[in-house]
């Protein structure tokens, strides 16, 4: 099992024995730059304000993985922008550090979140995800920052704190159902937003490269009580999953990067 702690015989650094492509020169995350090659082309977002028939939620030892069981007719579809298909959305889960200022995987012009959503979505024509992981244009992942904030009572924008009760203890298995459903505007409330696209990687073993990564650069904002439930969450040994980020790769020099604005 893989760990994210840099003393561990599987930790980032050693992610490779699981699957070499995890040293590939197409890894995520990266560290995002203050400005890119500059396009205008918006991304659609088909069912952005339709709620599934239902939403699961498990533990399955690394963090809070959320799965969207749309009716066949409503699902939720990414195109345009950098997508050269229509993607499926299909699950979200989250990202954290031991920290409450640096839990986000990429960072922007060096600097980190303290956490990061990815909505994940499979390109049609492959059918399903697991038939679209390992495809070179399989996957499309929508990444939103989360930024702390405790000033507004009322105000954040993490939305599943109460349903992390249902999942404390890891189980690789089961799904359970969350009472109320939410549609992609509940978890990310922009439909649209300006973004830095790259093709890059999962950001966990098998590392396959095969995600086209659409990441917003405007945060979203969550609370110190929102870290500290996630890091509530037990990982197979029991222990608190204190972090779930990867470390960054390679440097974006190397990487095309393109800017979307969206107007
Ligand atoms: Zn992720």
């Amino acid at each position: 099992m893989y760990s994210y702690y840099e003393c561990d015989d599987l930790g980032p650094a050693n992610w490779y024995k699981i699957n070499s492509i995890c040293n590939g020169a197409r890894q995520s995350p990266i560290d995002l730059p203050a400005s890119a090659v500059l396009r205008t082309k918006p991304l659609c977002i088909k069912n952005f304000e339709v709620k599934p028939d239902s939403n699961n939620i498990k533990n399955d030892g690394h963090g809070a993985q959320i799965v969207f069981n749309y009716r066949h007719n409503d699902k939720c579809l990414l195109s345009g922008g950098s997508l050269k298909y229509k993607y499926e959305v299909a699950k979200a889960h989250w990202h954290w550090g031991q920290f409450n200022y640096a839990g986000s995987e990429h960072s922007l012009n060096g600097h980190q979140y303290s956490a990061e959503l990815h909505i994940v979505a499979f390109a049609s024509k492959y059918g399903s995800l697991s038939n679209a992981v390992d495809k070179s244009d399989g996957l499309a992942v929508l990444a939103f920052f989360y930024e702390l904030d405790n000033r507004n009572e009322e105000r954040s924008d993490f939305i599943i704190k109460k349903d992390l009760g249902l999942i404390v203890k890891s189980n690789t298995n089961d799904y359970i159902r969350i009472q109320n459903s939410f549609s992609l505007k509940d978890l990310i409330k922009y439909q649209r937003f300006h973004y830095f696209s790259y093709q890059g990687s999962l950001t966990t073993p098998p590392c396959y490269e095969s995600v086209t990564w659409i990441v917003a650069n405007t945060p979203l904002k969550i609370k110190t009580e929102d870290l500290d439930e996630l890091r509530n969450l037990k990982d197979n040994e029991g222990r608190c999953i204190l972090k779930n980020c990867r470390p960054i790769q390679h440097s974006h020099q190397s990487r095309q990067i393109t800017d979307y604005r969206q107007y």
